[in-house]
């Protein structure tokens, strides 16, 4: 594809501004997502970090939960970081009472994994074999366990702990690409939308 994809950002919580702008330094449109009808209009979509349980109860109020799932379901390809990530995870653990997500990967993610250990952090990773990668973790989670169609494309310290992975057209980071300046995740999920 030449022409550039559209990019959906969900915003109805999280850091969805620095999203934008590493989007449209990939090259990609990128538009924020409220609606359903904004949900139809995207060739891909990121999930930002923020606030699962917040992110859970807002897009039930308005009605994006089930839109998203079915988008998912057909093959949207999606990006999840850090709260994203627990949206897309088919099981959480550390969840709130009732604590529903859109699911799609077939993994367990931990909410607050790192947080029991350290609160936020940084440290240098190697995403999908591109090379070295300054990562930013904020109550992060981990990817607990994952079926064999999961494939991992990033670990860290402390514990060489799963922080990325891919499921065909769905990719999902414990950290926060957008906070870095470095725009290599959000090329690599460009990529893959171009592809799918
Ligand atoms: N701990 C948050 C949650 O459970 C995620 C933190 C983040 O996105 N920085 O949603």
């Amino acid at each position: 594809m030449t022409i550039a994809p559209t990019i959906g950002v969900f915003a109805l919580q999280g850091d969805v501004r620095e999203h934008v702008r590493a989007l449209e330094a990939v090259g990609a449109k990128a538009v924020a997502v409220r609606r359903p009808a904004e949900l139809e209009a995207v060739d891909g979509l990121i999930i930002p970090g923020g606030e699962s349980t917040t992110m859970w109860k807002l897009a039930e109020t308005f009605e994006l939960l089930e839109p998203l799932r079915m988008r998912i379901k057909s093959g949207m390809p999606a990006y999840g970081s850090c709260a994203g990530m627990i949206m897309l995870a088919d099981r959480i653990e550390g969840g709130i009472e009732g604590q529903q997500t859109i699911g799609g990967i077939d993994m367990v993610v931990r909410r607050n994994a790192f947080g029991r250990q350290v609160d936020s952090f940084e440290a240098d990773i190697d995403f999908a074999g591109r090379g070295e990668m300054r990562a930013i973790f904020i109550r992060a989670p981990w990817v607990e366990s994952m079926g064999s169609d999961v494939e991992v494309l990033a670990r860290a310290e402390p514990g060489d702990r799963i922080v990325a992975v891919r499921q065909g057209p769905l990719l999902a980071t414990s950290f926060h690409p957008e906070l870095t300046g470095d725009v290599g995740v959000h090329s690599y999920f460009a990529e893959m939308v171009r592809e799918f």
